[in-house]
């Protein structure tokens, strides 16, 4: 007797053929090296059912063969598995590479096997996860429809929680993700995409409407497609009666005006509020039926959504805000860099230009006129903006008095920014005059990042702003390198100024009435590793713009003051030391009193220090600059007015300034060496210095000619390279040493 008479169905009453079944079969793996068994199962199995849904079965000779089905096939529910196929131990093996699969997991194993000598030891039944072991002897027709059913039961219990754990995750990540989707629309596609997900369903054949307005309204045209996928794409927008599948029309009509969800066995409709009286519904087809077990996903899903749904406006809310000026009620800069990048994306090299727009001086506009007027102020200018550079131009407010337009270069011209400003703002009966200075790049070199280009224009806009008013820079390459090699020469000074490599140098000031030396004004000097020197006019600059001016001249004091004591011991005991201080210090509020304190630290009496402001700087003089101005002259320390006629100031404004000197800068000083029409206006300037009762100084006096002349006309000192050149203080006190006594 063969292994295969063994196999005896005793239950010969078959149950009738069941009804072709549409659900998925189970799909069971008989694995035997016998051909017989095969035969015998498929007459035993091969149209049962089980738990409703029938069974398929797959074949395989040995344990390779079956683990090349369970590749191709994973979702198998049982292995009726031989124990002895082609080793004695084949099906056990099989076992072993099964569990260690975690796809496999939740396959059942129903051991089988000819003598009972082949069964293996309990220990290995459960280490293997085996849930059952027959003997081909034990297994009837009727007992095999047991052990499967169980085996099924268990197996498909197993599959649910997976799915439910599956399913969970999915949810949680699903209204995480949809949290974040900017407006209803997206929120809607997004709602699409993860019940497709789901239920495991391509994204097709799905439809959201959306209701607006109160959702238990009878009349459909009310509601809209307001995102769709797949064959419904094009009904994005439409009414949901235009929607060719009536039924579908309906079960979203119906969830709408129910407000509630319909799950069926091959769609699901789903209803999300919004509001109290709109929501969205979303239909989702599906060819299989939909598995009880995703129903209960799809309610969870639901009832976890409709926070989502309830958000989505203020979620929306909050991302306008994140791209809107809300008091100029334009795109703001994040809006701007988006443009920018969008605009890349759709013509990389196209002929756009981005324009950054600065109003000229506002904060002064601001500081006399009021907040108030000022903001009245920024929204004329926007006005101005957008009507002149309408879409397909943008407009963005950046901050403050600065704006962004992106637009074609034919029409973003510099002449077409100015134009805007060129008549007078009409505000509470003032004519405002409003000028602008600008930053302009061409976005035409390919796909960078917006910010770059932001960057470029406002490094564009900020030569335009030193430059004067009303100007517009183009940016440029150059323009780029030069930045860059400014912002090494920062970096080097900084370098420069903690190894030391700064010192002073020294000038003196003669008085031309006695010839005796009354003064020095001390120069920064820098000499690089080489022994090149790096010119005050270049680093002096960088140095005020960086802040690092603050440290250098709180320094550069306290070396002055050190030098003097030495100076006055080496034959000039009466020495003025004059040192140069840049706005930037000067408007700091602590000035005043830091200089003091130095003077106090270091034991220098305040008349022998001056400090020289120029006169540009004087005309920016704000109230706090003056007031601390006056505090240092009213300690006894003088003020010189440096490079005099150079700049922009009037002459009658040297009344208000408090100053001892006016220092008359060397390019008028020159011209004195002509007679005439030339020396007017030094001639001019010295009377009228003298007049507000201010010590004239002569500055850059390279000939004795010049001296003379200049004390004929009734300057009081004077300096330059025909006295001495700026000298470090060894040479200095050389020079001071070597000098004959003046004569009185
Ligand atoms: P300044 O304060 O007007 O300094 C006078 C400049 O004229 C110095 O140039 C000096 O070397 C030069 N000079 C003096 N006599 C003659 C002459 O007879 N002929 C000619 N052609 N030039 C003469 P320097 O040292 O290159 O300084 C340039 C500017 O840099 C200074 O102008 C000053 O504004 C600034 N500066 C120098 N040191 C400092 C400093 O420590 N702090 C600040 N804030 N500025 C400084
Ligand atoms: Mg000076
Ligand atoms: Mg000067």
């Amino acid at each position: 007797m063969s292994d295969n008479d063994e196999l005896v169905f005793i239950d010969d009453e078959r149950q009738p053929a069941e009804e072709p079944n549409e659900a998925r079969p189970w799909f069971i793996l008989v694995a035997d090296d016998d051909d017989g068994v095969h035969e015998v199962t498929r007459f035993a199995l091969g149209t049962r059912s089980i738990l409703g849904r029938p069974l398929a079965l797959l074949h395989a000779h040995s344990g390779a063969e079956a683990l090349v089905v369970l590749r191709r096939q994973p979702d198998v529910a049982v292995i009726l598995l031989d124990v002895v196929m082609e080793s004695d131990d084949a099906g056990l093996r099989l076992v072993e590479t099964i569990r260690s699969d975690q796809s496999l997991a939740n396959t059942r194993i129903i051991l089988r096997t000819g003598q009972p000598g082949h069964a293996p030891e309990a220990e290995t039944i459960s280490r293997y996860d085996i849930n059952d072991y027959k003997t081909k002897a034990e297994l009837s027709e009727s007992r095999l429809l047991a052990s499967l059913t169980m085996a099924i039961r268990s197996y498909d219990q197993l599959q649910r929680l997976d799915a439910h754990r599956r399913g969970l995750e999915m949810i949680v990540s699903a209204s995480n993700q949809l949290n974040a989707k900017p407006g209803v629309r997206a929120f809607a596609e997004g709602l699409i995409t993860q019940i497709a997900a789901l239920i495991g369903v391509p994204a097709d054949g799905l439809v959201c409407a959306c209701a607006e307005k109160p959702t238990n309204t009878t009349n459909g045209g009310e509601h809209r497609v307001i995102a769709a996928a797949g064959q419904f794409a094009p009904l994005i927008h439409h009414r949901l009666s235009e929607i060719d599948d009536a039924r579908i029309a309906l079960a979203l009509q119906s969830a709408l005006q129910a407000r509630a969800s319909n799950i069926g066995r091959h769609s699901a409709t789903l209803f999300f509020a919004k509001t109290a009286d709109a929501g969205f519904a979303a239909y989702v087809g599906s060819a299989q039926p939909i598995p009880p077990i995703d129903q209960e996903l799809l309610e969870v899903f639901c009832s976890n959504i409709a926070l989502c749904a309830k958000n989505v406006d203020l979620v929306a809310e909050l991302r306008r805000d994140a791209f809107l000026d809300r008091q100029l009620a334009m795109p703001n800069r994040n809006a701007l860099i988006v443009e920018l990048n969008r605009r890349a994306q759709v013509a990389p090299y196209g002929d756009g230009v981005l324009a950054v727009v600065d109003v000229d001086q506002f904060a002064t506009v601001n500081d006399i006129l009021g907040q108030h007027y000022g903001d009245l102020v920024l929204k004329m200018a926007a006005d101005r903006l957008r009507e002149r550079f309408a879409p397909p131009a943008f407009v963005a407010r950046l901050a403050g008095d600065a704006f962004a337009i992106i637009g074609q270069s034919d029409a973003l011209g510099p002449a077409s920014i100015q134009d805007c400003f060129s008549s007078p703002f009409a505000l509470m009966g003032i004519q405002q005059p409003l000028s602008v200075s600008a930053g302009v790049v061409y976005l035409n070199s390919g796909f960078r990042a917006g910010g770059e280009y932001l960057a470029d224009a406002y490094l564009a806009l900020k030569r335009a702003k030193a430059s004067g008013l009303a100007q517009i820079v183009t940016f440029t390459a150059d323009l780029a390198s030069e930045v860059r090699s400014r912002a090494r020469l920062l970096d080097d000074l900084r370098r420069a100024f903690e190894s030391r490599q700064l010192y002073l140098a020294y000038q003196p000031q003669i008085d031309l009435a006695s010839n005796r030396v009354v003064g020095a004004e001390a120069l920064l000097r820098w000499r690089l590793a080489d022994g090149t020197m790096v010119p005050p006019a270049t680093f002096i600059p960088i140095a005020e713009q960086s802040g690092l001016i603050i440290d250098l001249g709180r320094w550069l004091l306290h070396e002055a003051m050190q030098a003097l004591h030495r100076l006055r011991a080496a034959g000039a005991p009466d020495l003025r030391l004059a040192v140069n201080v840049s706005a930037v210090e000067l408007r700091r509020p602590d000035f005043a009193a830091s200089v003091c304190r130095a003077l106090r630290d270091m034991a220098v009496p305040a008349d022998a220090l001056e400090i020289e402001i120029t006169e540009s700087l004087a005309v920016g003089t704000s109230e706090p600059t003056i007031q601390s101005l006056a505090t240092l002259r009213a300690s006894g320390v003088t003020v010189a007015i440096d490079d005099f006629g150079t700049g922009y100031s009037s002459l009658a404004y040297l009344d208000r300034l408090p100053a001892d000197r006016l220092k008359i800068d060397r390019s008028f000083i020159a011209t004195l060496q002509h007679d005439g029409r030339a020396a007017r206006i030094p001639r001019t300037i010295i009377a009228l210095g003298r007049e507000l009762g201010l010590r004239i100084v002569a500055e850059g006096v390279e000939q004795q000619s010049v001296a003379d002349a200049a004390r004929a006309l009734g300057c009081h000192e004077a300096q330059g390279y025909h006295f001495a050149r700026p000298m470090p203080e060894a040479e200095f006190i050389a020079w001071l040493e070597a000098r004959p006594p003046a004569s009185d």
